[in-house]
């Protein structure tokens, strides 16, 4: 496949750790304004390509294109913020004493480069932006309460509008309801499908029912490269993928 018309482009791509090939000769091509699932057993590599997907860890071998032409391997972490690639990881890490508003204000703030003293101004732009961001993440009825008050989820959710926040056009989502109640997990299925109208998404996620209510496209992958690819369907009835993931 030419990599020109894909948002997200890597090819035979590998990287080691003391000689133990986490990534082996990955190829993986993320469409325009596609959401992904990836799913696969613990230690596949799910993590890893994130990682180099954003820079934190460089391939030793391999392409990594961004909108068909921005080669990734070029670039650092911060560089891959800026050009439109936002990650989400595990755990949650948002500003436990301050409030669910001020957080999403500090990442819009920073995400925008506004100096502290500044930023206290409000204007009816900043209010609006961060109304829709609290109403898109379910937490507008708490925007006044501490974020040490949320639940695990509820946290969870704030972390994604401190991504969106910042806009970007690319969003990794490292297992994002791991911890969460089923009603949380439903609800996130159902904000991210949101999301994915305006925004490419890459999930990392072990919920099979999650996965299904997500509704799209399934990459497994397994010893650093891909098993299988294709609907959920699909890829639950590869009999490889039962094998070392679904059967375990
Ligand atoms: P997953 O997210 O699919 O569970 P990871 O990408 O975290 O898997 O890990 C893949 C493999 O690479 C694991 O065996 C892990 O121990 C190893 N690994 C990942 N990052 C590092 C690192 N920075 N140093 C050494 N080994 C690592
Ligand atoms: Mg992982």
């Amino acid at each position: 496949m030419s990599r020109h018309d894909t948002l997200l482009y890597l090819d035979g791509v590998s990287v080691s750790f003391d000689g133990f090939r986490a990534i082996n000769n990955l190829s993986f091509v993320l469409a325009e304004g596609e959401m992904r699932a990836i799913i696969g057993p613990n230690g596949a590599g799910k993590t890893t390509m994130m990682d180099i997907i954003t820079g934190k860890t460089r391939p030793d071998e391999g392409e990594v294109y961004f909108k068909g032409k921005i080669d990734l391997t070029t670039h650092d972490e911060a560089d891959i913020a800026m050009l439109g690639i936002g990650r989400k990881f595990q755990k949650p890490t948002v500003f436990e004493s301050h409030t669910v508003e001020d957080n999403i204000a500090l990442a819009l703030a920073g995400a925008r480069g506004v100096l502290p003293t500044l930023f206290r101004a409000a204007t009816q732009k900043r209010e609006n932006g961060i109304k829709a961001i609290l109403d898109k993440i379910r937490l507008s009825h708490l925007r006044d309460s501490l974020a040490a008050n949320l639940s695990h989820g509820q946290k969870q959710w704030l972390e994604i509008g401190m991504l969106l926040a910042q806009d970007p056009k690319l969003l990794l989502v490292d297992e994002p309801v791991a911890g969460m109640t089923d009603a949380e997990t439903e609800e996130t299925a159902r904000l991210l499908r949101e999301i994915a109208e305006d925004h490419s998404v890459v999930v990392v996620e072990h919920d099979m029912g999650f996965v299904r209510d997500l509704g799209v496209k399934v990459t497994c992958l397994h010893e650093g490269s891909v098993l299988s690819e294709g609907s959920l369907d699909h890829v639950s009835s590869d009999q490889r993928v039962i094998e070392v993931y679904l059967g375990r």
